[in-house]
């Protein structure tokens, strides 16, 4: 089984989303929603538009499809928290989704982190160390560090292995609750091993980032890294399992 945690769902190209990953041997896929159609700041009634257009999807491909909660922290608690138990108590939502619209060391995530512990569900939060078209509130490996000290109980998904690299590895290692998905950019030779070396097995999970990268490609680099069947599992789907609760 494999099991992709991170994908994203644009109403039009859903089809071919879920026919991509069939066709990969991909069984079930995590929707993150849309999060970029609005901007990096989107409101609240936009944050509304991007989880319904998540929950039609579910309904569509009940069978593969699990979706998370996206949300903008700046947006206002009430509504957010609503949100948030909206899509969780009524879609069965997984998890919660933040991009690039707060940078995670703000306080305004705290609602959001302590709706999660109380719900055990994990935050897939967008991650990435760049030195040039960095967005204004954009979170890196150390950011999440410090939500992760903070809320040690919530299991928080760092995305983007190929965009934290070596030093993100290194960053979250001594933070057991903190995961890392395997997306992003080119694959670097050698980062998968050292993110299992460094993190165990149990602590890195299969993400392609489709449709924006070919899940073909993404795959690939779980299936030629240097690890056992037995990590290469734990990779693919059975930390997600655990985390998805499925
Ligand atoms: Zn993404």
């Amino acid at each position: 089984m494999i099991i992709d945690i991170h994908t994203h769902n644009t109403l039009s190209e859903t089809d071919s989303l879920i026919s991509t990953a069939k066709y990969n041997n991909v069984d079930k896929i995590v929707l993150l929603g849309n999060v970029l159609r609005f901007g990096y700041y989107p409101v609240e009634e936009q944050v509304h538009e991007i989880n319904n257009d998540t929950i039609k999807t579910v309904k569509k491909y009940p069978d593969t499809c699990y979706g998370f909660c996206f949300l903008n922290p700046a947006n206002g608690v009430d509504f957010t928290l609503a949100e948030l138990e909206r899509c969780v108590n009524k879609y069965r939502f997984r998890g919660v989704k933040l991009e690039v619209s707060v940078n995670c060391r703000d306080k305004r995530l705290h609602p959001i982190m302590k709706k999660l512990s109380e719900l055990n569900l994990p935050l897939l939060h967008h991650c990435w160390y760049k030195t040039v078209n960095k967005c204004p509130d954009e979170s890196t490996p150390s950011d999440i560090v410090y939500l992760a000290r903070r809320f040690p109980t919530v299991k928080i998904i760092m995305a983007h292995l190929a965009g934290c690299g070596y030093l993100g590895v290194d960053d979250v290692a001594e933070y057991p609750n903190v995961y890392i998905d395997t997306s992003g950019g080119q694959p670097v030779a050698s980062l998968v091993e050292y993110a299992v070396k460094r993190l165990g097995a149990s602590r890195v999970v299969f993400g392609s980032d489709a449709p924006y990268r070919d899940i073909s490609c993404q795959l690939g680099r779980i299936y030629g890294a240097d690890l056992n069947e037995e990590e290469k599992e734990k990779i693919f789907y059975a930390n997600a399992k655990e985390l998805l609760k499925i």
